[in-house]
């Protein structure tokens, strides 16, 4: 759940929907690791015409996966990487 100071589209707060941590946020910038879930449903959906949308906490997001029958794929984020030479 996130909450923005409409005038200016600055972050405000967001908060875990699974455990109700509040993450910290300071300057309109999130300063901890939040997974952000929106989603529209479509026609074969019996939800179809609503989006869902959710955070969760770094935590709750490893008790959420750990449950999948099927692991995540993990791929290394190349972008991070600083090349030195
Ligand atoms: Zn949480």
């Amino acid at each position: 759940m996130r909450e923005y100071q409409k005038t200016e589209e600055t972050l405000l707060a967001v908060t875990c929907n699974a455990c109700g941590k509040t993450l910290r946020v300071e300057n309109g910038m999130l300063l901890e690791e939040a997974i952000a879930v929106r989603h529209p449903f479509g026609y074969f959906s019996s939800m179809d015409g609503e989006i869902h949308s959710f955070d969760l906490c770094e935590d709750c997001y490893r008790k959420w996966i750990s449950g999948f029958c099927i692991p995540v794929k993990i791929e290394e984020n190349t972008e991070l990487l600083v090349d030195t030479e």
